[in-house]
């Protein structure tokens, strides 16, 4: 079986550069950030861009690619208006990526600010339930598409560092749309917030704690990254494959695990003199027994 496999890809000059970017590091998907990953608001897109989008799957022989929110939003804030704001980008890109055929929009979950877990958790669970039904109203409701949410490396007061965060909040928004959100989820975070990759054991561990919170099958996408920080570190620091504190074993059982194997793997690597995107690609692939 292939590794579906990409990176996270720039969009400079026009969206349809990241099929070439993706194309020239020996990828078969990628992951973009839709508009400017930076600010509240982002250019739109306009038909052309749709247009050439859409044409470059069949172009590029490519199947289903992921797109990451911004950095701003914050779903869990306690303050409303970032909270509203948090909501109406999460709108937005739910209809960004519907233009675009993109099926999975990765999300983080945020920070409650002290305002505690449950919060969170409702809050979240809230502007999730809140985009998906707004949505709804909009041309193109029918064409699968999921949210995707993703674990954090676990610092203070932010929501989905422990599996059981994310397990809670689909719980509460199955209730409304059992199958419009899913989970992405990074190595490098899992393993700073405390899950060790490193040994067959804790791997092991990892994955009976994932299918127990949250369940396999609702697993889409990977971030696989290699990491700097230590084990329960809370570091956010992404290290290219195999030279991090993660290591070529650890990864590999990542990539080989006969459930896992089959999911869409984004690396959010480093390019610096050591590596680029290519370098990486390979060195996974090579993990995978393919050339
Ligand atoms: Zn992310
Ligand atoms: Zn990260």
């Amino acid at each position: 079986m292939t590794l579906k496999i990409g990176t996270h890809v720039s969009i400079a000059g026009s969206h349809v550069r990241a099929f070439e970017r993706a194309k020239e590091s020996g990828a078969n998907t990628f992951q973009i950030f839709t508009g400017n990953p930076r600010g509240w608001s982002t250019k739109e897109i306009d038909e052309g861009t749709a247009t050439a989008f859409n044409a470059a799957y069949k172009k590029y022989n490519f199947g289903e690619v992921v797109a990451h929110m911004p950095y701003l939003p914050n779903p869990a804030s306690p303050k409303d208006e970032i909270y509203e704001k948090s909501c109406d980008v999460l709108l937005r890109e739910i209809l960004r990526c519907r233009t675009l055929s993109i099926p999975y929009l990765v999300t983080h979950l945020g920070s409650h600010g002290g305002n505690g877990r449950e919060f969170g958790i409702n809050r979240v669970a809230d502007a999730l339930t809140g985009a998906l039904t707004a949505a709804e109203e909009h041309a193109g409701a029918k064409t699968p598409f999921m949210i995707l949410l993703e674990n954090t490396a676990g610092t203070k007061n932010s929501i989905g560092g422990q599996f059981a965060d994310i397990g809670d909040i689909l719980k509460i928004t199955d209730e409304t749309f059992p199958d419009g959100i899913g989970v992405c989820t990074d190595t490098c975070h899992a393993f700073a917030a405390g899950y060790d990759l490193t040994t067959a054991e804790g791997f092991e561990r990892t994955i009976a704690d994932f299918e127990d919170a949250v369940g396999l099958k609702r697993l889409k996408v990977i971030h696989l990254n290699d990491t700097k920080g230590d084990c329960a570190s809370h570091l956010d620091r992404h290290e290219h494959i195999g030279l991090g504190r993660i290591g070529t074993e650890g990864l590999k059982r990542v990539v080989t695990h006969p459930t896992l194997s089959s999911r869409i793997f984004i690396l959010e690597t480093p390019i610096d003199e050591r590596r680029g995107d290519k370098e990486n690609i390979a060195a996974v692939k090579a993990m995978a027994g393919e050339k």
